[in-house]
């Protein structure tokens, strides 16, 4: 078929020397199809178009050499190796293999001269290489060398790197003479970057002809450009979709709305005012509302969210809000239903910790249409729960969850009914590039305005040598009746750690400072326990409360106006905010205190000295995102943005302008050019692109 041979969709099976082992190791690598094979591209180039004369190695350098065999011997007794000296009359090398087979021996002893490739070291008699890669070669005629750079491509066991190149070379061969039939790019979309064409950009990364790192740099970004133009296709495309789709119409019943308001024990701020209306504006307006709410810690999200929720409810329509932990999705129960309850709304909590006839209730709700709003975790998408109509979803603290998850709950509604609005909230403030990558499907709202009378939260870099002058202080604290919260974190630790290593320092703790009341709070308690705790302490029952990082979201206890979190090196800057957001929530002065463990290295350091000159949760992230990479946003692992082949945040950050600018503009002028855009670059990874 003719489309099949365009370079684009040609799969792998015209790949020969391919058996079904190797092919199950390409697609390993993430090759599916020929053109994926083209764009897997060498992490690093070998120079083998010079030869090094042996008296002028380097140790340190990589270089090609031959020589002459002089001998081959098989050295050292408890941790054998195998010898081969070679030598051209300016000096000689030794060859060292340790692991070997005697075939090997006897294979290398029957040379007379052989070339090799590796890097050079000083060995025991001179200089020498370990494990280098050779050649036979005949003994008099000179032997060709390379032309271009030799690439180095990332692999997997069981695929050498010769396949990989004899591959990709085979590839490169069969797209060569289609190339020609493939989309081009139009002219002037990004001045500098598409002059170079993308079949020149694939062929100079897999065999440069010399090793000019500006020519490679330039090809590299003009795919990353085009990676992340792709993407951004994909995502924008999904949002077309959708908004041709048709959506309840949300009308808030203002009548209601003001009994509800006057019902709240604060006023609103603008900011939440100038939110909510442009919600509303969204809810009603027929089309599905696909919106990202940003929002430092204590900004007041929830309220907004309420009355979202109270429009969907006064419409007769159901709202299901998604935590991310148990405990949160407990703690909005409590809220939603204690701000709800009075104008009408009845509200279920549905975890997965709630079973048998308990879950049989709350689903029967969900399914008649008795309850309106339903609040629960991650369990919210399985099967079983079926909405009777469902009109609006939230989700809280979005980087906790992927894109897919977000997806995943929409699917909930009918597929041919209309769609639900989809609110999406979050605390960890998205750099604006990583926000126009990740979410240019959402519109975005931000709350930039606190509540009034927050204090301001004086954070200290404390070493843990000094833990004993901490706890005499925390003794102080508490005898001037305020709480504090003790933070233990392991991270990448099993949870079962974790909560070992909280349940040692409540322990500890209360040794030190008997009399106090200490309690604890881990992931494996019951939500029954968790909630038992959280009361107590909320009602100032108990004096510190030792966690886990479980209460990094939601938890508002005002009087608790100290927190001490041990070993905050080991946590992202955006959780880190997080967790020290969970005081100065009430009057009465406030301290975070970052008990680290020295020695800090310098970009340790810096790190956590962002957090204490800053309190502004985008300045911190923007800086910590600079620092660290991207991967610790917004679950970028699952969203896809961390998977990109070729395209690095960190270094492409500033084409992420142009591309935004681009995708308007082919969108625009050029939509047949999505398609095969989306279908080279993002391809499996988009999972989202038909949901
Ligand atoms: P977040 O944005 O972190 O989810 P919350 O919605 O939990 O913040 O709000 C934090 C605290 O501020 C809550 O106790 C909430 O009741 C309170 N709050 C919200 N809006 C206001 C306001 N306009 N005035 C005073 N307090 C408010
Ligand atoms: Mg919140």
């Amino acid at each position: 078929m003719a489309t099949s041979r365009r370079p684009d969709g040609v799969s792998l099976d015209n790949l020969q020397g391919a058996g079904t082992k190797t092919l199950s190791r390409l697609n390993k690598l993430g090759i599916f199809k020929l053109q994926d094979l083209l764009l897997h591209l060498p992490i690093r180039y070998e120079d083998r178009t010079r030869l090094t004369p042996l008296g002028a190695l380097q140790p340190g350098q990589p270089a090609l050499v031959e020589g002459g065999v002089a001998f081959t011997d098989v050295a050292g007794t408890s941790r054998r190796s195998l010898i081969c000296r070679i030598s051209d009359g300016t000096g000689f090398l030794d060859l060292r293999f340790f692991h070997f087979r005697p075939e090997q021996l006897r294979a290398l002893s029957s040379l007379r001269r052989i070339r090799c490739f590796g890097e050079v070291r000083v060995g025991v008699h001179g200089l020498e290489m370990i494990h280098p890669q050779y050649e036979a070669l005949p003994e008099t005629a000179p032997a060709p060398l390379e032309t271009g750079l030799t690439p180095v491509y990332p692999t997997t066991d069981g695929l050498s790197q010769q396949s990989l190149r004899r591959f990709v070379a085979q590839a490169l061969r069969l797209a060569e003479p289609e190339h020609e039939k493939s989309f081009r790019l139009p002219p002037r979309l990004a001045p500098e970057l598409d002059a170079l064409s993308w079949w020149d950009a694939v062929r100079t990364l897999h065999r440069p002809m010399d090793d000019c790192p500006k020519a490679l740099e330039r090809a590299r970004r003009r795919l990353a450009y085009e990676e992340l133009l792709a993407h951004h296709l994909s995502l924008a495309r999904f949002r077309q979709e959708i908004r041709r789709r048709s959506a309840p119409v949300l009308n808030t019943d203002e009548a209601i709305k003001t009994t509800f308001q006057s019902g709240l024990p604060f006023s609103l701020t603008g900011a939440q005012r100038r939110v909510i209306g442009e919600i509303e504006s969204d809810l009603r307006s027929g089309r599905p509302m696909l919106r990202l709410l940003q929002g430092d810690v204590g900004s007041g999200k929830t309220i907004v969210a309420a009355h979202a929720a109270l429009a969907a409810a006064s419409s007769g329509w159901q709202t299901a809000l998604m935590a991310p932990t148990e405990l949160l999705a407990e703690q909005h129960f409590h809220t939603f239903s204690g701000w709800l309850e009075s104008s009408g709304v009845t509200t279920t909590l549905l975890t997965g910790k709630i079973k048998g006839q308990g879950r049989r209730e709350a689903l029967a709700a969900i399914a008649s249409g008795a309850t309106a709003l339903v609040i629960g975790t991650h369990a919210l998408f399985q099967d079983a729960v079926e909405f009777h109509r469902l009109g609006l979803t939230i989700i809280d603290e979005q980087h906790r969850f992927g894109v897919h998850q977000r997806l995943a709950l929409r699917d909930k509604a009918h597929p041919l009914a209309a769609l639900p609005h989809q609110l999406v909230m979050t605390a960890t403030p998205i750099p604006r590039t990583l926000a126009i990558l990740g979410y240019a499907d959402l519109d975005c709202s931000v709350l930039d305005e606190l509540p009034p009378g927050r204090t301001p939260v004086v954070t200290r870099l404390i070493p843990s040598t000094r833990r004993g002058e901490i706890i005499d202080r925390i003794a102080n604290w508490i005898a001037r009746g305020r709480q504090a919260y003790w933070v233990c974190t392991l991270i990448d630790e099993s949870e079962a750690l974790q909560c070992e290593a909280a349940a040692n320092t409540a322990a500890s703790l209360a040794q030190t400072l008997p009399g106090l009341r200490i309690r604890l709070l881990h992931g494996r308690m019951s939500a029954a326990e968790k909630d038992g705790v959280m009361r107590e302490f909320k009602a100032g029952e108990s004096d510190i409360l030792v966690a886990t990082t479980v209460i990094e979201v939601g938890v508002d206890v005002p009087n608790a106006g100290l927190m001490i979190i041990e070993n905050p090196e080991r946590l992202g800057l955006a959780q880190l905010h997080q967790l020290r957001g969970r005081v100065g929530r009430g009057p009465g002065d406030a301290y975070c205190i970052l008990l680290y463990q020295p020695p800090l290295s310098a970009i340790g350091r810096e790190r956590l000295k962002i957090l204490k000159d800053s309190s502004d949760g985008f300045a911190i992230a923007e800086r910590d995102l600079r620092l660290r990479g991207p991967g610790e946003f917004l679950g970028v692992r699952q969203t896809g943005l961390a998977r990109f082949r070729i395209a690095d945040l960190t270094r492409d950050a500033d084409l992420i302008e142009t591309v935004s600018a681009s995708a308007e503009r082919v969108l625009e002028h050029h939509p047949e050019l999505v398609a095969p855009l989306i279908d080279r670059w993002v391809g499996r990874g988009v999972h989202y692109a038909g949901a």
